[in-house]
């Protein structure tokens, strides 16, 4: 693992800009995993790993989101009525550049202990209405498989209705974690209820051949598999760049599901595209992607307002009690309005 500014110039050479971050480093810690470092001649993955001293425009938020508003104990946010994400590191394989949660992640909360799993079971065993669980943080995986195993056994043995979805970079900074040890218990909890797998990958050069084999083990045990990308100026802000990487996906067997629009949190403002230029990203898209391949452009607005989906607006008015849209050519169809 690299993280130092010597391991790194070793791989690659530095700019002015990313040597100057180790001047006065941001609270996000270097840390680029083996697997990463070997692809960091791909500038799309570079630029998600390197940090840079644009880091250091420190005009926003750290939680633009209110999580800390939403959440019920220092692990669980609770946002929306029927889903909840669990925190369950701080730690990451390898710290994405553009992290919309480095009011946490890499800091100094560590793994869930015990005793803060029981809460959060204990805390579902209460919400009845709750049916999926987010586990995430920091990445799951980073747990070791006796933590994991006491997480996954004390969320089941409260509420074995539960969806869990496993939400993951591992798939792309560390492929090797998915040991048979660690399927066989993703195996077991997977037959006691439902699980779903949710991974990151931004740009198709992640795809490699490790990665791609580490979602096939969970495919493999019927634990289907999901994708949300990020937005990134420089990485993926382009139709022929995402076109690829969601078809890829999909001939993996992962379907893309969420594009976001990068949070408007601290340290990230360089990697923001606007809405409008990700608006017209998401109409070409639409044109050239099946529904299956096709991404939701979200955008999880401001101060706490939560997810909405953008995509390009077809009903452009009404006359006579009929609705006018726009195909997705420019032509005018209606449709009456009841
Ligand atoms: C995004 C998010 C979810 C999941 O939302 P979906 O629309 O179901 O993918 C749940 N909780 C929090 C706090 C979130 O930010």
């Amino acid at each position: 693992m690299i993280t130092t500014k010597a391991e790194l110039e070793n791989i690659v050479t530095l700019t002015d800009s990313e040597k100057a971050w180790f001047d006065d480093p941001s609270s996000l810690p270097l840390l680029i995993s083996d697997h990463l470092a070997g692809l960091m001649c791909h500038e799309g993955i570079r630029r998600q790993f390197v940090p840079s001293v644009e880091e250091k425009d420190e005009a926003e938020s750290l939680d633009p989101l209110a999580e800390l508003e939403h959440s019920v104990s220092s692990r669980l946010i609770h946002r929306y009525g029927h889903r909840v994400a669990l925190l369950t590191t701080d730690r990451c394989f390898s710290y994405c550049r553009h992290c919309f949660r480095r009011r946490f992640t890499g800091l100094d909360s560590g793994p869930i202990s015990d005793s803060e799993i029981e809460r959060a079971a204990d805390y579902l065993e209460h919400h009845g209405e709750v049916y999926e669980v987010l586990l995430t943080g920091g990445d799951m995986f980073t747990l070791s498989d006796d933590r994991l195993e006491r997480l996954l056994s004390a969320l089941r043995r409260k509420r074995s209705d539960l969806v869990l979805r496993l939400c993951t970079r591992a798939p792309v900074s560390y492929p090797e974690r998915f040991s048979d040890e660690l399927m066989a218990i993703m195996e077991k909890h997977n037959e006691e209820g439902p699980m779903v797998l949710m991974c990151q990958f931004n740009h198709p050069d992640e795809l490699s051949a490790e990665s791609l084999d580490a979602v096939r083990k969970f495919t493999r045990l019927g634990i289907p598999a999901f994708n949300q990308s990020v937005l990134l100026r420089g990485v993926n802000d382009d139709a022929d760049t995402l076109e690829r990487l969601c078809v890829a996906l999909l001939r993996n067997r992962i379907k893309p599901y969420y594009l976001f629009q990068c949070d408007l949190v601290r340290g990230t403002a360089h990697f923001r595209v606007s809405v409008d230029r990700g608006l017209e990203i998401e109409a070409e898209l639409r044109r050239r992607l099946s529904g299956l391949a096709m991404p939701q452009y979200t955008i999880d607005l401001p101060e706490g307002g939560g997810k909405v989906i953008l995509t390009e607006n077809h009903l452009i008015g009404r006359e006579d009690g009929q609705l006018i849209f726009t195909t997705v050519d420019g032509q005018e169809r209606r449709y009456p309005e009841k």
